[in-house]
């Protein structure tokens, strides 16, 4: 059942430039960064990320992608790590900015099995993380580095985030466990 709305299509849209803008502006430019799409949503999130980096900077960063199955049986039961098990990164990460994407920040779990999996693809100069929404209960010491929201949540709410890309609408909503 739906409970809020957290974002609407423009309101998604000013975060990730938000983002893109502060992207741009910590790492003194986009020399030597790339994208890292967690899918399945992260990876629509980075590739708009990509394109408000060009539309601003006119550079065109990679974007690659970083496939992890979550062993849970639903989105508020842990059950074993979440496993990376495919990766699309045609690109050398090593000395690179390596910016992760995902769209929503929980206990960090799956974070860190992407950090796994990019440590052994190379050795970045550094791994930023860029989330469109961060809804609190980190269970390891994982933070953003860029943020859409915080929505502080309880662990029974679910938030759907709908991309236009996969689910042919654009919002935020908070749904009740
Ligand atoms: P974590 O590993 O941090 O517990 O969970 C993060 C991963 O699980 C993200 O890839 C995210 O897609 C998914 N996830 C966790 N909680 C939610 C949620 O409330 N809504 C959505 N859409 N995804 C979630
Ligand atoms: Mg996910």
């Amino acid at each position: 059942k739906e409970k809020a709305q957290i974002l609407d299509d423009k309101g998604m849209r000013r975060a990730m430039v938000r983002i893109a803008h502060e992207v741009i502006e910590r790492n003194k430019g986009v020399d030597n960064l790339v994208l890292i799409g967690i899918r399945r949503r992260g990876v629509p999130l980075a590739q708009r990320l990509a394109k408000y980096i060009n539309d601003i900077e006119g550079t065109a960063v990679p974007v690659g992608i970083l496939d992890i199955t979550l062993y849970r049986d639903d989105l508020t039961t842990l059950a074993n790590q979440p496993q990376v098990h495919q990766t699309e990164v045609t690109f050398s990460i090593t000395g690179k900015k390596v910016v992760l994407v995902d769209d929503v920040l929980y206990t960090g779990r799956t974070v860190r099995a992407a950090l796994d999996a990019i440590m052994d693809l190379g050795r970045p100069e550094v791994v930023q993380l860029a989330v469109l929404i961060d809804r609190g209960h980190k269970e390891i010491p994982i933070r953003a580095d860029y943020v859409g929201k915080n929505v502080p949540t309880s662990r029974k709410e679910v938030i759907s985030v709908r991309l236009t890309e996969i689910d042919k609408e654009e919002r935020v909503v908070i749904l009740e466990g």
